[in-house]
């Protein structure tokens, strides 16, 4: 755990992947489990992990990368960090992220910036950046995310790693801040598919405290995950494929990686995900909609930042507001009040719930006839920091391939599938609702 530190400590100068560490407790934590011995049963026990900054630590400032939560030290733990101490990995600190998960590139942090570990000159990913730079990085091997339209797979795909949104209902959501909560699922940073497997085996599992949260049984996900790919049926949505793939390096390698599957003995079917196209609009009126919704608890009063010079009650609600949240965030609650208000409410949010529906009847329709559908995971490689943070529809379109997935609440994996431009490309295995099993396989045969 010492040599952890050290290492953190000297790379993150230039990655700037934490924001806050918790190194005493950590340490205490780590001489614990030297006293008591390593669990042989648990593989897990005794490994650094990083938590991204919107899933509550008891004790540990969780600011979600605002400044409207910038002292805020919350009095109990997210369930999956419950659960992570359960089975002895031990929390070194919290990760950068765009602010309340707004973003794709973690350039939307209000306290600082992050870089990609391949290049410094270029973006993580986002929202949960600093959990992808500090697995890339080496800095821990293991970190949590949370993805509503791709912020675990899009910032895996820039970083190289393995990242898992899990079908919603797996993991718990008690204890993340919400940003919207139909679409948001917490998941696992790793390198390897097989570690992948494991944390989200600590992860998962029924939660009363969240009324999402699936009730039904949590298989292994290491179960059977070398069984091959032979006689899997892998569906190839062509809509996935489409001009916006400006690289066409991200493609080819996409469809080298299928002709390795069929190699392999897994069959390659044509399906088509026709609605995919409403995905970027649905989705951004959904999830601002709801977020409008959730943050109105930051108000100044009950917790947070509140704003110096205050002479009404209105003052306390309009100026902390006003000075706390960033742009990003206001422009999603100005959406998501808009949507939502009468008069506007038929012609967008209810549109907008039924593209979801016709969305999800899609992926319904495709897994009639496959067990998995592979597609890349974003349309470009890392970009520049500072190419898109002034275009904000830029920096949505950039979401095309991931949000369809959040809408219609099934699982998906991004896993590196090769380089374009040395920065490495990510493939995505998108699975049936609480099928992850059959992506770690389909994933594991790969790797
Ligand atoms: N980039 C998307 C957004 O800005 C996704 C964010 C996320 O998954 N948290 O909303």
């Amino acid at each position: 755990m010492e040599s952890v530190y050290e290492n953190i400590e000297e790379t993150d100068e230039k990655v700037g992947a934490f924001l806050t560490l918790n190194k005493e407790d950590a340490l205490a934590a780590a001489r614990e489990a030297d006293e008591k011995g390593i669990d042989p049963d648990n593989v897990l026990s005794g490994l650094p992990v990083g938590i991204k900054d919107n899933i509550s630590t008891k004790g540990v400032r969780t600011t979600a990368a605002s400044k409207m939560l910038e002292d805020f030290v919350p009095v109990y733990d997210a369930t999956v960090v419950e659960k992570l101490k359960q089975a002895g990995m031990i929390s070194v600190g919290k990760l950068n992220m765009d602010e309340f998960a707004m973003g794709g590139s973690t350039e939307n942090s209000a306290l600082k910036i992050t870089r990609n570990p391949w290049d410094l000159s270029k973006v993580p990913g986002g929202s949960s950046g600093g959990s992808a730079a500090a697995v890339a990085a080496g800095q821990v091997p293991v970190s949590l995310g949370s993805d509503t339209g791709g912020s675990i797979r899009q910032p895996a795909s820039f970083t190289g790693l393995v990242g898992m949104k899990p079908t919603y209902g797996r993991v718990s959501r008690f204890g993340l801040i919400a940003f919207g909560s139909s679409l948001d699922q917490i998941g696992p940073f790793t390198r390897t598919v097989k570690d992948n497997a494991l944390v989200l085996n600590a992860i998962s599992g029924t939660d009363d405290r969240d009324g999402t949260s699936y009730r039904g049984e949590t298989p292994d996900f290491t179960e059977g995950i070398d069984k091959g790919v032979k006689g899997l049926r892998i569906g190839v949505p062509k809509e996935y494929f489409h001009e916006d793939a400006k690289e066409t390096e991200i493609v080819e390698s996409v469809r080298k990686a299928l002709d390795m599957y069929k190699k392999m003995g897994a069959e390659i079917v044509e399906v088509s995900l026709p609605h995919s196209k409403y995905g970027i609009p649905a989705y951004y009126i959904i999830a601002s909609s709801e977020a409008s919704s959730n943050l109105q608890r930051f108000d100044g009063i009950r917790y947070g930042y509140r704003s110096e010079n205050i002479g009404s009650l209105e003052d306390i609600y309009v100026k902390s507001r006003s000075e706390g949240f960033g742009l990003e965030v206001k422009r999603r609650i100005m959406l998501g009040t808009f949507s939502l208000s009468s008069g506007f409410y038929d012609a967008h949010f209810k549109k907008a719930a039924q593209a979801r529906t016709l969305i999800r009847q899609d992926f319904e329709k495709a897994f009639e006839d496959v067990d998995v559908l592979v597609a890349p995971t974003t349309t470009s490689t890392a970009f520049e920091i500072g190419g898109k943070i002034d275009d904000p529809l830029a920096m949505y379109m950039a979401d095309v391939l991931t949000v369809p997935v959040n809408l219609a609440g099934v699982p998906s994996l991004s896993i590196p599938c090769g380089f374009s431009e040395d920065l490495p490309v990510g493939m995505q295995i998108i699975g049936k609702h609480f099928d992850e099993q059959t992506i770690y396989r389909a994933a594991y045969a790969y790797e």
